[in-house]
């Protein structure tokens, strides 16, 4: 097991540890904000065959305006003429219709049957992707504008990574969930509905498991049976130093670990590994940490940044303080103005202040041992959530 890891390694290694994604084929109109397991090809040229952009004359553009005789019409969805226009001959043309052999000019409506014909007004068949080029790659996010590709093409299902299914198991003895009665020193627990929404918003299928107490026996058991059903195994809690931290204990002393503690603030503490062959990720149970580790470290892993956030540089209008030897995920508010995009920072910066993380949309990547000053830039994950 390593430990002390930076976020670089800890990424590195979970890398080397990825999931048995199965292909499974949906159809376009539910593969919105699915990932693309293979690459996409063309199944036909797009435009298929020349065709008009407007509502006109298709015309021989050596011909002489003046000279110009209408024989016809072509619509969109007709079958191209065969023949060839004979000289001073010109259609009536609509936009999308194919473009009668012999025309290579096309005048636009509003310029009359005299005006000016111009060759590009015609859409070249293959000019925006021809049959076999590559459409869609491997690990694309899947768009509104793919999937409309993607039919424009050829395709009406396309091939995406199967949803992972991920248990989530908040443990600690003072967890009361939400909606029954607080007793004193019990908290409501949050970290399972925050998980499983970013887990949902990963495309995974999150299974939540109900609080459990910091307790061995009743531990071990949850884990062997999640082992058996799930693909990965998200617990809250119990990772740190504390005596009733069986996470981490029982990962290290039962399980395989492959590492604990990574150099980043918040969220220092997780552990990963295996438990009876299936990876299990032990997140901090501060409800700040918790989100802030998902968003570094199991968000490469299990799905595409791009779903959840954008990496800026930001100009500070606050002061951040970095932390020595650790990567520092200060929270900020970012706002786009005139002058580029500012920071500022709106709440203290406790890991259990879950508030910080609604009244922020941002968090920092200080370098380890860097400080921030008013007027000084700094990079950051904008969050898409
Ligand atoms: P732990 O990581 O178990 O030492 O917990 C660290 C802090 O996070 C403690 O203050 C816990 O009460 C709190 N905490 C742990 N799990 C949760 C949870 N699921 N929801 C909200 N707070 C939690
Ligand atoms: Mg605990």
């Amino acid at each position: 097991m390593e430990t002390l890891v930076s976020v670089k390694r800890a990424q590195e290694l979970l890398a080397t540890h990825p999931f048995k994604w199965v292909t499974e084929e949906v159809s376009l109109s539910l593969a919105q904000g699915r990932i693309l397991a293979e690459d996409v090809f063309a199944k036909c040229d797009d435009p298929a065959f020349d065709n008009s952009s407007i509502d006109g004359w298709a015309v021989k553009s050596t011909d002489l305006a003046k000279s110009r005789i209408e024989v016809g019409t072509i619509f969109a969805g007709t079958k191209p003429i065969m023949a060839p226009i004979k000289p001073n001959e010109i259609y009536r043309i609509m936009t999308g219709a194919p473009i009668p052999p012999g025309a290579n000019a096309l005048v636009m409506i509003e310029d009359g049957i005299h005006g000016l014909a111009r060759q590009e007004y015609i859409r070249k068949k293959g000019e925006n992707i021809s049959i076999g080029e590559r459409a869609l790659s491997k690990g694309d996010i899947i768009t509104p504008a793919s999937c409309a590709l993607a039919a424009t093409v050829g395709y009406s299902t396309l091939p995406v990574r199967s949803k992972l299914r991920i248990a989530i198991i908040p443990t600690g003895d003072e967890l009361t969930q939400p909606g029954l009665p607080l007793e004193p020193g019990k908290i409501y627990e949050s970290n399972s509905v925050a998980l499983a929404s970013l887990v949902r918003k990963a495309g995974a299928e999150p299974i939540v498991i109900k609080p459990t107490l910091d307790d061995k026996e009743s531990l071990h058991d949850i884990l062997d049976r999640c082992a058996k059903e799930v693909d990965l195994i998200l617990t809250s809690g119990g990772v740190s130093m504390g005596e009733k931290d069986f996470i981490r204990s029982s990962l290290i002393d039962r399980g395989d670990a492959i590492f604990w503690k990574v150099l980043m603030r918040p969220g220092g503490p997780p552990i990963f590994g295996y438990w009876n062959g299936t990876p299990i990720f032990g997140l901090p149970g501060n409800p700040v940490s918790s989100q802030t580790v998902f968003h570094l470290l199991l968000v490469p892993w299990i799905t595409h940044p791009d779903i959840f956030h954008r990496k800026v540089i930001v100009k500070m209008e606050d002061p951040l303080r970095g932390a020595p030897n650790r990567l520092c995920l200060r929270r900020i508010q970012i706002t786009p103005t005139d002058n580029g995009l500012i920071g500022r920072t709106l709440t203290h910066q406790g890991s259990g202040n879950v508030r910080s993380m609604v009244l922020n949309n941002a968090l920092t990547l200080i370098p380890p041992g860097v400080d921030i000053a008013i007027g000084e830039s700094v990079e950051a994950m904008w969050l898409i959530v």
